[in-house]
């Protein structure tokens, strides 16, 4: 794989506010990137210099090795994919898609041949002489990515594209744009506040905060192994509890009495310790904990049934601790019962915070 896209040192300010603080990034060919984080952190100020629509104070994009910081839009090897589709409401879905063709100078026999071609590809060869208002949400969604890829462009913007469509439209539509993006091996960025789209559809995850990159990862590394307190916050259920280490290895955390020996080196002295609600088990009031299982002691303050699962909330040592078990809860598990529960220290992921 080689790098597709390099934006590096790029920062931009509105004002006094810090949008993008120090951007580097690197995304090979053919990936699917997410960029992920709340609203606000710079997502779309990002995808925005990238595409051209908006020039950062300072810093570099490269494509393929080419400087494209100074470039319009249309000049660069992309093509961008709106929230709101931006289709044209008096052409019809095949004028729609070789419109672009039909720009770059392709006679009209020839752009319609493209355009059928990418409509084949999201599946809508059928529906070539609607126009926009006679589609569904996510035909319209659909129409706008043929018109996006007609072209064949190397990277693929797209911003928030499935946000105005409903829950299982939006969870089919995922799994079509990770489809459509491996067929057509063009590289994919796609915007997003919705962790659980990101790790669906997601290569490598890009996690933001306040104009920051936190992370760059897979999602099973982002998730297992979050770098910083805010990523092991934002990406999925997180019981974060405070630790102190010390320099043999031990670690203490602030709600179990017992040390657990952690045989990492090199340990900082204190931080937050990550244990994900499914490493937690309910244990049975008269069963012993395994040799190899640490135990919490607390009090049951809230149960919430899921259907598949059931979310246990226990207030241990004055804190919050969830717990995840599949099924229905136990009948002798009630608010206000003591609770105990059980995890295996390997389970723990240390983030260590410099004095
Ligand atoms: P969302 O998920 O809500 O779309 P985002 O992560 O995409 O958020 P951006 O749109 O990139 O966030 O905005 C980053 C910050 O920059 C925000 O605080 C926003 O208010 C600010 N900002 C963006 N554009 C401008 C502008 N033209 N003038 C002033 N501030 C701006």
């Amino acid at each position: 794989m080689s790098v597709l896209l390099s934006i590096d040192s790029v920062c931009k300010s509105f004002g006094p506010f810090q949008a993008l603080d120090n951007i580097h990034l690197d995304i090979e060919q053919g990936e699917f990137i997410v960029l992920l984080g709340p609203s606000g952190c710079g997502k779309t100020t990002l995808l925005r210099s990238i595409a051209g629509f908006m020039q950062p104070d300072s810093g570099r994009i490269a494509i393929d090795g080419q400087d494209v910081s100074r470039l319009p839009p249309y000049r660069r090897p992309l093509n961008t994919v709106f929230q709101n589709y931006a289709l044209f409401p008096h052409m019809t879905v095949l004028e729609n898609v070789a419109y672009g063709p039909r720009r770059q100078g392709v006679n009209r026999a020839e752009a319609r041949i493209k355009a059928r071609e990418a409509l084949a590809m999201v599946g809508l060869e059928a529906l070539e002489d609607r126009f926009p208002r006679a589609l569904s949400g996510g035909q319209q969604q659909r129409v706008a990515l043929a018109r996006a890829i007609v072209n064949q462009p190397k990277l693929l913007l797209l911003d928030e594209p499935l946000s105005a469509l409903d829950m299982k439209l939006r969870k089919r539509m995922q799994l079509e744009l990770k489809h459509l993006q491996a067929k057509l091996g063009i590289a994919f960025i796609f915007v997003t506040h919705d962790q659980e789209e990101a790790m669906t559809i997601a290569d490598r995850i890009v996690v933001m905060n306040a104009g920051r990159i936190e992370q760059v990862g897979a999602s099973s590394e982002i998730y297992s192994a979050p770098a910083s307190r805010f990523v092991a916050d934002f990406i999925g259920e997180a019981n974060l509890i405070g630790y102190q280490a010390s320099e043999s290895g031990e670690i203490r955390l602030g709600i179990a009495h017992t040390p657990i020996s952690s045989g990492a080196k090199d340990l900082l002295p204190h931080g937050v310790a990550v244990l994900r609600p499914e490493h937690l088990q309910v244990l049975d009031a008269s069963s012993p904990a395994s040799a190899s299982c640490c135990e919490l002691k607390g009090t049951v303050t809230d149960i919430v049934t899921v259907g598949s699962h059931t979310l246990v909330h226990s207030l241990i040592d004055g804190q919050s601790i969830v717990a995840r078990t599949m099924g229905f809860p136990r009948a002798d598990l009630v608010t206000g019962s003591a609770v105990r529960l059980g995890f295996n220290p390997a389970h723990l992921h240390l983030i260590g915070e410099p004095v």
